[in-house]
């Protein structure tokens, strides 16, 4: 199995994305960079140094549904005839209508001020736009076969980052694609979302996401090859580093928390005091995301004033 792996410019903050051909039958692309004519030019430009064309490839498999993965999955559909295939918790978010219903009820539980909710609604809108829509996918699950003429790679649902992303493993020697699941410098937001079983509760983001992780140290990856920057040849070490700085953030975050409570919303502002327009919406999520963990390890409480959750200490 032959793999090529092809940067491509976003215009957003984490920097170029990693796309990855795989050589094999079908010619399958793993990701697809985002909507833009710059990532477009240099994916035409990274098939091309290796003798490929985007009507060559037969099939996409989109890791989660952020705009910088999936954004040129339909162009390179329509050019190719390939089908595009995504874990099915993910696929409602790359659909061409998004009901942000759930969305709404979830920020006014986390004490989102109601023009906040609005300028988020409208932010996530313009990071959607930096994709083309996709309505016809094949949906994935945990443990199904990606199939090429000679092996298979097997789809690890990793909840965490986002409800359906997921891992590609190739079981003959514990390679690992990871996506934004495991990256080189960065530590993945769990991002806010409602629960795909059920829309009234968040998504228990980070919890599900050390669980992941774990899942991951269990096939003992050997190289994990990233959405973003270079690969992670220390897996194990990586890992208990993320525990620690998980473990360091609850404790941050239950220090800071007024002996009154606070929503998610005041909490995320104690918590990353200078985040800034979309980064405000990173932040609660990251918060939001440490505070349902911190209840459900017992470390904090959480109750109901009206329409919203107020966390508290003991
Ligand atoms: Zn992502
Ligand atoms: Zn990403």
């Amino acid at each position: 199995m032959k793999i090529h792996r092809i940067s491509l410019p976003t215009p957003f903050y984490v920097g170029p994305v990693n796309v990855y051909l795989i050589e094999g039958e079908p010619l399958t692309l793993v990701d697809a960079g985002p909507r833009t004519d710059e990532a477009i030019e240099e994916l035409r430009a990274g098939l091309a140094r290796v003798g490929r064309k985007i009507s060559d490839i037969k099939r996409v498999i989109i890791t989660h549904a952020h705009a910088d993965h999936y954004g040129l999955a339909r162009l390179i559909v329509e050019e190719s005839g390939a089908t595009p295939h995504i874990h099915s918790w993910d696929a409602p978010s790359v659909a061409s209508s998004m009901d942000y219903a759930a969305y709404r009820k979830l920020l006014v539980a986390a004490g989102v001020p109601g023009p906040v909710i609005g300028r988020m609604e409208a932010g996530y809108e313009t990071f959607r736009g930096f994709a083309y829509p996709l309505d016809q996918v094949e949906t994935l699950e945990d443990e199904d076969e990606i199939i090429f003429e000679h092996e298979s790679l097997k789809v690890v649902h990793t909840p965490g980052h986002t409800p359906g992303s997921i891992c590609l493993v190739r079981t003959s020697n514990r390679l690992v694609f990871a996506s934004d699941t495991v990256l080189k410098n960065i530590t993945p937001n769990p991002v806010l979302s409602p629960d795909p079983l059920d829309s009234r509760r968040r998504f228990q983001s980070l919890g599900e996401y050390l669980v992941s992780l774990a899942r991951l140290k269990g096939i003992a990856p050997t190289i994990i090859k990233g959405g973003h920057g270079g690969d992670v040849l220390d897996y194990e070490e990586h890992f208990n580093r993320l525990y620690r700085f998980t473990r360091a953030r609850q404790s941050k975050l239950i220090e800071v928390l007024p002996r009154n409570g606070a929503t998610a919303w005041d909490a995320s502002s104690l918590l990353f005091p200078g985040a800034k327009s979309y980064h405000r919406f990173l932040a609660l999520s990251e918060t939001a995301a440490h505070l349902d963990y911190a209840v459900a390890e017992g470390r904090l409480l959480v109750e109901q004033a009206g329409e919203r959750e107020i966390y508290k200490q003991h």
